[in-house]
């Protein structure tokens, strides 16, 4: 087994437990990493082939961003073995008595993540009482539905626009991953004065330097279509969306689709990183030298979880857009003071903004970090 304890540090995993009943094939895991400033929220993650490893880094990766959003929350994650595509009752089975399993672990609340959902929660929530992320008929507010992450990343780039030798009105888009994510980043910052310029899904990219119909092109994905049904326009490879010129360049598809060996493609002078760590920290370092600003994903893309908070202390929606907007202006802003201070990619300023508040919350509690 590995030893998880050996790759922590003082700031955590507090805890690590390990879940299985060999009759129903139920293995899982849970890692609370730090609860310094309040219980853990991190999602529940199911695929064939996770990790303890995993979930350790994705459980810290939470710490961070939850004390970078200003949360009064830790960070945790958990983890199910087994194909999400399973027979829903088995499904069902599986995620129930995890929940009941870790039902006095009241430091973690579980969130949707890869492989789970919102029906996921509620059967959480049937369970132990403990979950984010619900379907609105048991007092949810629909993320996606609403573009919580796209309304937060739309709010990072207008923080951006003072550190860019461009204006906000009349700026070329290009989305990467037109998806939850994706397109409503495009529709909050359609209505700012953005054009669209480009969009790609896992099928293709969809270049028009005229400016794309950002709704039109909603309503085509919405109804289940590909970026490449969009009317006009140049349709190309799905990777084609890293070469089109632009001044705004949002990835909100996959980890790690800018690296070392594709990053000298990108023409851009803003990159508002919509998915999780979808570039490797030299392809930071190289967009950095360029002098292209790189908005670092736990900073930019934390509506999504401001958003489950805020659902978790029973706000409404319209609380919960406000304060989305005011948390990810203010941090973005905090983050880009700290990175021309000290001429340091932002990246490493957002580390620092969000390690040294889990710090400060374990200097009021008696055993640091739980
Ligand atoms: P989604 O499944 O709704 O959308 C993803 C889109 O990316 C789809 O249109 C898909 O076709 C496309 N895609 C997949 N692989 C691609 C590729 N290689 N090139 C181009 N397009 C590709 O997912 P989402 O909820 O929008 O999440 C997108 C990313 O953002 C994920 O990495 C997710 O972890 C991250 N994220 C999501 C949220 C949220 O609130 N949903 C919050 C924070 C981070």
């Amino acid at each position: 087994m590995e030893d998880i304890f050996a790759l922590g540090d003082t700031l955590g995993p507090a805890k690590v437990i390990h879940v299985s009943q060999p009759q129903l094939g139920l293995q899982g895991v849970l890692v609370v990493d730090n609860v310094a400033c309040g219980p853990a929220i991190g999602g529940l993650r199911m695929a064939e082939d996770v990790s303890t490893a995993e979930c350790a880094r994705l459980a810290r990766a939470m710490t961070l961003k939850n004390a970078a959003a200003g949360l009064p929350h830790g960070g945790g994650k958990s983890v199910l073995y087994g194909d999400p595509k399973m027979a829903p009752a088995d499904k069902e089975e599986l995620i129930r008595a995890f929940a009941f399993a870790l039902r006095r672990e009241e430091d973690y609340i579980f969130g949707p993540d890869m492989g789970t959902n919102e029906e996921c929660m509620a059967w959480v929530k049937d369970e132990i009482g403990r979950s984010v992320g619900l379907p609105c008929e048991v007092g949810g507010i629909p993320l996606d539905h609403l573009g919580a992450t796209g309304w937060g990343l739309s709010q990072a780039v207008a923080m951006a626009i003072p550190y860019c030798d461009f204006a906000l009105t009349g700026a070329r888009l290009v989305v990467q991953g037109f998806g939850a994510v994706g397109k409503h980043t495009a529709r909050f910052l359609a209505e700012r004065g953005v054009t669209l310029v480009g969009a790609s899904d896992s099928r293709g990219t969809l270049h028009d330097p005229a400016g794309i119909k950002v709704e039109e092109l909603i309503r085509i994905k919405n109804q289940g279509g590909s970026v490449l049904d969009y009317p006009t326009g140049n349709k190309a490879d799905r990777d084609a969306a890293i070469d089109l010129e632009c001044e705004i360049w949002v990835p909100a598809a996959r980890p790690d689709v800018l690296h070392e060996d594709n990053v000298h493609r990108l023409r851009t002078k803003l990159v508002a990183q919509g998915a999780n760590i979808p570039l490797t920290l030299g392809a930071e370092q190289y967009l950095h030298s360029k002098g292209v600003l790189c908005l670092p994903d736990f900073i930019a893309n934390a509506g999504g979880v401001i958003c489950a908070a805020m659902e978790y202390h029973g706000s409404s929606q319209t609380e919960a857009f406000r304060t989305i907007a005011e948390k990810i202006r203010d941090n973005t802003q905090q983050v880009l003071v700290e990175a021309n201070q000290d001429g340091i990619l932002p990246r490493q300023a957002a580390i620092n903004l969000a390690t040294r508040r889990v710090e400060r919350a374990m200097t009021f509690k008696r055993w640091g970090i739980f």
